[in-house]
């Protein structure tokens, strides 16, 4: 039953103000990092500004979390943050959007609910979908094109649809759209793919599914609707015109790093110059998850980063505190 709680009356007034560890972004990295440093008896809050899960939220099935054959992606992160609330992590649904260190120990979040403060800071932001910058893209954004199939790929059922990329994200959501379309074309600027070959190998033997290789997207064209990819051969140079009531592009990850851009060293791309430690150059601030430089960004290495993140908060703040700073 749908209950009104005294905090939900109240406000922001009774929000817990002070923590020890404040995790930004509520997926993997960012839920583990809460359980972690709860069981560490840290006092952890995680700020998420739009829904628990991150990636995995809007991913169809996840098939290589140890232990776990196969699970749908939201389940595994319910059961995730179910295990962080347990022992005792607090979810506030706000963006953070300022960082500040005034000394030691003490680190202020401005955010969309007011400032907080917290003795570590763990950043588990990840990173967001990369868009390609061609024409119509921006227009047809949500009337066609779409950068999540597990949201918007049942609205296009029967219909033909388009997936661009040649990672293990184009290849996985196509593999869960050609369940439902009719037809699937498969666009990637190379005849070589970064996807695992398990992937590769499971979508060419689904009959619906085309592989248009050496192939961009010059522009998306449509009315109302999307109606169509106008497309250019990477070799021959040579144009065309394909129809689809949709386009899902999946060209990678952007990381969602700016709020500490001045706390942290990021490379040309934007990741956290981070290592295993995911330690910063600012003492008591750490990078778990995506967003930070890495071989493999997947659940199993987001998890390994944010219990490893929580532990050196934990380490951190008991430096701060033996030494009184
Ligand atoms: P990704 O691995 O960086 O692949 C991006 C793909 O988009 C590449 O094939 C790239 O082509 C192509 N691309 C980039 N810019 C483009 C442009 N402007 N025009 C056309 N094509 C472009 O990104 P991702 O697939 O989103 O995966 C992100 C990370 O999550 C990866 O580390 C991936 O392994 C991981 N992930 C893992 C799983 C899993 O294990 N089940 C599932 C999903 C994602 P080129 O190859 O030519 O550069």
């Amino acid at each position: 039953m749908f209950q009104i709680t005294l905090e939900d009356i109240a406000g922001e007034s009774q929000v817990e103000r002070d923590w020890d560890v404040a995790i930004v972004g509520g997926g993997p990295a960012g839920l583990t990092a809460a359980l972690y440093a709860g069981r560490s008896l840290r006092k952890a809050v995680v700020f998420e500004k739009l829904s628990i899960g991150g990636q995995i939220a809007v991913t169809d099935e996840v098939d290589n979390y140890p232990g776990i054959p196969s699970i749908k992606g939201p389940e595994l992160a319910k059961r995730i943050e179910d295990h962080a609330k347990k022992f005792g992590a607090k979810i506030v649904f706000a963006e953070v959007q300022k960082l500040r260190k005034e000394g030691e120990g003490k680190f202020v979040l401005e955010t969309t609910d007011g400032e907080f403060r917290a003795k570590a800071v763990i950043w588990a932001t990840g990173a967001e979908p990369r868009k390609l910058g061609v024409p119509g893209e921006k227009e047809f954004t949500g009337r066609g094109v779409s950068y999540c199939a597990v949201c918007d790929g049942p609205f296009f059922k029967g219909k033909p649809v388009a997936v661009i990329g040649g990672g293990d994200s184009a290849f996985t959501e196509a593999l869960y759209l050609s369940n439902i379309v009719s037809k699937l074309y498969l666009i990637h600027r190379r005849d070589e793919f970064r996807a695992q070959r398990i992937y590769v190998e499971q979508l060419k033997s689904k009959p619906n599914v085309e592989f248009l290789l050496n192939k961009v997207v010059v522009e998306f064209v449509g009315d109302k609707m999307l109606k169509g990819l106008r497309l250019k051969d990477t070799k021959t140079g040579e144009e065309s015109f394909l129809e689809v009531a949709a386009a899902f592009v999946y060209i990678g990850l952007k990381p969602v790093n700016d709020v500490i851009k001045d706390f942290v060293d990021l490379d040309e791309r934007g990741f956290a110059l981070v290592g295993e430690d995911t330690k910063t150059k600012t003492p008591g601030l750490f990078v778990a998850g995506d967003g930070r430089v890495k071989h493999l960004r997947q659940v199993v290495t987001a998890v390994s980063d944010g219990a490893v993140a929580a532990i050196m908060a934990d380490e951190y703040i008991r430096e701060v505190e033996a030494t009184g700073r």
